[in-house]
């Protein structure tokens, strides 16, 4: 900046260069002369005259202006720091967010280019087995011998009838060769897919929407005040749907998670935090407050206020709000709750009733090492031992073949005599063909005590583990055959999933199982295992 000269009034000659504060100072724009002729005076404040003029909102005058004695030293030192680190700062997040839209452009860059040379790429891959089919055809179509010997002017009609002759037997000749070859090469160019556009220019307005987020959430920062009345407690609905009950399967909450992702625009509107993760926890929902259910209705009126346009885009995604309804519904133990989630416009929806058929269940005896004699089945649906374990296992079987097709939710329940801390039991498919052989050869088995089959980990504690499973008394069992599913559920903890390794075992396989409940060791007269209740359900959620 240019240095601007101002003449002292009292020294013309002389430049001023210092503005001084103090009462018994009336010359305030002082020049050199000035401070000399000035007699000694205490408490003068003198800034610099040349820093004032050129002083922005940021420029701090450490002495100016003046501040009660108390607490002066201390106010200036802060207001330093303060401006010093402001200087800084600004320029720190300037540069940040430099670099983040920088490294944004390039990352953008560099992807948009490799999906470009992908898709020329494609394209010159079509274009020359195009150019081959009409390479091809000239070759064997011959055009050029033909006109070359047509315009030999040295050849007489004789001759050239002669040697087209000979290409035309050559061709008759070559028939069946030439077909197939230049029919591959149709049938090649035939098969191409028109190189489709419009799927370009869907993902191109997914991306630009998707960049609008940055614009929207500047608008939201911006708009603060505007927000923070509106700042809604989100931790309890986000509590709900975080939680994982065991009646769903992992499928359901990973395609219903995968449901509010794909939905990231909507949702980010209505849930101010992320609602999955995975590390679910359970609810409890005595310890509800009226805080959550307020929290809870100043939800539905904020959606329910939501621009017209946005109320069609949640119309607009009907599939997911199903699965939430779905969710919410199975979630929600308390009706309270439930009632008050389904106030919300995109809960309105009537969720899907789950068709329920019942399997009637009869149990039969194997007869697996003469084990028949030693036990009972009462009620149809409950095997009892008649003797204590000497070293026999006893096993029953279900009187209907699996039908592979279906899905099937297995209650069983175990006794609960004070036997129950030693006893070994299993239960699982069996081949139709080995019912009175040993069941855990087959190795599709639930043990108490031990791996045989269904013994992958999928969630919580591992329920092959005696001292897991001692203190189980209710299981619930997911199978499909043809999906190869069969999951081990403990109902009454409702935490911990034991499944088949799907990597390992393949039970679609088999067209034959039986389902079979089994006393392996330890049983005493009065055990029990029983087949509680058998389910065949549209869906597993
Ligand atoms: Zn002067």
């Amino acid at each position: 900046m240019e240095k601007l000269q101002f003449k002292c009034n009292i020294h013309p000659s002389y430049d001023i260069n210092l503005i001084r504060f103090h009462k018994d100072i009336s010359q305030v724009l002082s020049c050199a002369c000035c401070i000399e002729e000035q007699d000694d005076l205490a408490g003068v404040t003198s800034i610099s005259f040349q820093k004032m003029i050129e002083a922005t909102q940021q420029t701090y005058f450490y002495n100016w202006p003046p501040y009660e004695k108390e607490v002066s030293q201390q106010l200036k030192q802060q207001l330093s720091n303060f401006f010093t680190k402001m200087d800084d700062m600004n320029q720190k997040m300037i540069n940040d967010v430099m670099s983040f839209f920088q490294d944004l452009r390039d990352q953008i860059e560099k992807k948009i280019s490799s999906v470009q040379q992908k898709c020329i790429k494609f394209i010159q891959q079509q274009q020359e087995q195009e150019s081959n089919l009409v390479k091809e055809y000239n070759n064997i179509s011959r055009k050029l011998d033909i006109q070359k010997i047509i315009n030999d002017d040295s050849k007489s009609i004789f001759q050239k009838n002669q040697e087209l002759k000979k290409i035309v037997d050559d061709a008759l000749e070559q028939k069946p060769k030439n077909t197939q070859k230049i029919q591959k090469i149709a049938k090649q160019v035939e098969s191409n897919q028109q190189f489709n556009l419009s799927m370009l220019e869907r993902v191109k307005s997914q991306i630009l929407s998707n960049l609008d987020l940055f614009n929207k959430q500047m608008d939201n920062q911006q708009n603060k005040d505007y927000d923070l009345q509106q700042q809604i407690n989100m931790s309890s609905l986000s509590q709900i749907l975080r939680n994982q009950f065991n009646q769903f399967s992992i499928s359901f909450i990973d395609s219903l998670e995968q449901a509010i992702s794909s939905n990231f625009y909507l949702f980010s509107e209505i849930f101010q935090q992320p609602i999955f993760k995975k590390e679910y926890i359970n609810i409890n929902y005595d310890s509800l407050q009226d805080h959550h259910y307020t929290d809870i209705l100043k939800l539905a009126q904020l959606i329910s206020h939501l621009p017209n346009n946005k109320s069609k885009q949640i119309q607009s995604y009907k599939k997911t709000h199903n699965l939430i309804n779905n969710f919410l519904n199975r979630a929600s133990q308390k009706q309270s709750v439930q009632n008050l989630l389904m106030r919300y416009p995109i809960f309105e929806l009537i969720p899907e009733v789950q068709e329920i058929n019942e399997q009637k269940i009869q149990l039969l005896k194997s007869n697996y090492n003469q084990s028949a004699q030693l036990f009972q089945i009462y009620n149809l649906d409950t095997l009892y031992p008649q003797v204590d374990y000497t070293n026999q296992q006893l096993q029953a079987f279900c009187d209907f073949i699996i039908n592979p097709s279906l899905k099937y939710i297995f209650k069983i329940e175990i006794s609960q005599s004070a036997n129950r801390q030693n006893l070994q039991f299993g239960f699982g498919l069996g081949r139709d063909t080995l019912i009175n052989h040993n069941l855990y050869e087959q190795k599709l088995m639930y043990f108490s005590d031990g791996q045989w089959g269904v013994d992958k980990v999928v969630k919580g504690q591992n329920l092959t583990q005696q001292e897991i499973s001692r203190n189980i008394h209710f299981y619930t069992i997911k199978l499909c055959i043809l999906e190869n599913i069969f999951e081990v559920l403990d109902s009454v903890e409702n935490i911990n999933v034991v499944s088949i390794n799907q990597e390992i075992t393949d039970i679609s396989k088999f067209k034959d199982l039986r389902f079979f409940v089994n006393m392996c060791s330890n049983y005493k007269k009065g055990d029990w295992i029983r087949i509680q209740q058998i389910e065949i359900v549209k869906q597993f959620i």
